[in-house]
C-alpha cells in the first residue's frame, strides 16, 4: 500500500500516453506547440513494467490521457495488456472524443472501462474557436459511439473560458435532463507560459453554480454534498444525469487526493498543479532493478506536496497541461 506522509492513501494512476493532440485547444496548448520525439516518451515495455510495478504496489485504478491518448499507436493492444495486468481495477480514458466513432468499440472490447469526453459547447462555431482545428460533429458522435459501445457513464468535461463559452454552460448542464451523463464543469488553470487568458479569462466554480441555476433552477447536492473524486456533484430536478463542478483553483480538493501522474517521458509527478517529479524512465534505461524503481516510487509517493500556490501566483512553470497528463 502506497501512502504519503500526510497519510493520504494513492493510488490512482493518470498515464499520459503522449503530449501529441489532434486539436490545439486555446486553454491548453499553443497553435505552434512543438511535441516530444518518440524515443524521448515511454515506449510500450517500458510503460507496462512501470504499471506492473505500480500495480504490486497497490495502484488499482488508471486513467489514460495526454495530449491526445487516441492518437497513440497500437492503443487497442495497449489497453488490453494494462488492463490485463493483476491489480488494475478500473482503467478509463480522457479523451476529445474525435476518434472515438472508430475506437470505441474496440477499445470497450479490450477492457476499458468509461471515458471522459471534453465538449466545451454546443455550438459547432464556438466549438472550432475553443479547439482551432476541431469539428463539433466528430465529438458527438464519439460520444454516442462511446455510449453504443458500453463505455458507461459517459462523462462530459467542459472547460469554462471568459469569452468564448461561459454562456453555453448552460446547454451543457441541460443535457444532464435527457442524457444519463455526468457533465462536469472544470476551473481553467495556468500553466507553463501561462496566456493571458489562462491568467484572465477564467470563470470560478461559484460563478459556473450560480449560472446554472440561474438557467435550470436548482442544483441538488448528491453524495451528501461531499467530494466524489476530484467533483462536487449535483443534479438538476428531474434530470437523468448529474452536473460536477470541479473547483481545482477556488476550492482544492487535496485532502481527498489519491492521485499520482505518470508523464508520456516517464516522470512520476505527484500533483498536477506543483513542478517536482521523480524520474523513473531514465533509471530504467540505465538498467535498475524493479527493487530500486520501487523505492524511487514509495519515496516519490511519500514526499507528495500537499496544496498548491495559484492564488500566490505560483504557477507550476516546468510543462504545460498536455505534458503532465490532465
Ligand atoms: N486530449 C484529451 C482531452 O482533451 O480530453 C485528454 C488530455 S486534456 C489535457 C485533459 C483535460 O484537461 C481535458 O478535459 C481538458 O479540457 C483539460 N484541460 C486542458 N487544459 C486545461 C487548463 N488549462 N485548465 C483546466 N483544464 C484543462
Ligand atoms: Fe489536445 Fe486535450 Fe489539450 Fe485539447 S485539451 S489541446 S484535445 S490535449
Amino acid at each position: 500500500m502506497t501512502i504519503d506522509r500526510f497519510g493520504r492513501r494513492i493510488h490512482y494512476l493518470r498515464i499520459s500516453l503522449t503530449d501529441h493532440c489532434n486539436l490545439r485547444c486555446v486553454y491548453c496548448m499553443p497553435e505552434d506547440m512543438t511535441f516530444r520525439p518518440n524515443p524521448e516518451l515511454m515506449q510500450d515495455d517500458e510503460l507496462l513494467l512501470l504499471v506492473r510495478l505500480f500495480a504490486r504496489l497497490g495502484f488499482d485504478k488508471y486513467r489514460l490521457t495526454g495530449g491526445e491518448p487516441t492518437v497513440r499507436p497500437r492503443l487497442v493492444e495497449l489497453v488490453r495488456a494494462i488492463k490485463q495486468a493483476p491489480g488494475v481495477r478500473t482503467l478509463t480514458m480522457t479523451t476529445n472524443g474525435v476518434l472515438l466513432p472508430r475506437l470505441a468499440q474496440p477499445l470497450a472490447e479490450a477492457g476499458l472501462d468509461r471515458v471522459n469526453i471534453s465538449l466545451d459547447t454546443l455550438d459547432s462555431r464556438k466549438f472550432q474557436r475553443l479547439t482551432r482545428w476541431g469539428k463539433l460533429e466528430d465529438v458527438w458522435q464519439g460520444i454516442q459511439a462511446a455510449e453504443a459501445a458500453g463505455l458507461a457513464p459517459v462523462k462530459i468535461n467542459a472547460v469554462i473560458v471568459r469569452g468564448y463559452n461561459e454562456a453555453d454552460l448552460v446547454d451543457l448542464a441541460r443535457l444532464t435532463l435527457e442524457h444519463d451523463w455526468q457533465v462536469r464543469f472544470i476551473e481553467m488553470m495556468p500553466f507553463a507560459g501561462a496566456t493571458d487568458l489562462q491568467l484572465q479569462q477564467a470563470v470560478s466554480a461559484a460563478e459556473i453554480h450560480q449560472r446554472i441555476e440561474a438557467g435550470l433552477g436548482p442544483l441538488q447536492p448528491l453524495n451528501n454534498g461531499k467530494l466524489d473524486g476530484e467533483a462536487r456533484v449535483f443534479r438538476l430536478t428531474g434530470a437523468l444525469g448529474e452536473i460536477g463542478i470541479i473547483a481545482s483553483v477556488t476550492m482544492p480538493f487535496c485532502a481527498a487526493c489519491t492521485r499520482a501522474r505518470l508523464t508520456a517521458d516517464g516522470r512520476l509527478r505527484l500533483c498536477l498543479l506543483r513542478e517536482g517529479e521523480v524520474d523513473l524512465l531514465t533509471p530504467l534505461r540505465a538498467g535498475a532493478s524493479l527493487d530500486d524503481l520501487r523505492q524511487l516510487i514509495l519515496d516519490g509517493v511519500w514526499m507528495k506536496p500537499w496544496g498548491h500556490g495559484l492564488q500566490d501566483g505560483l504557477i507550476p512553470l516546468n510543462r504545460v497541461m498536455s505534458q503532465i497528463g490532465g
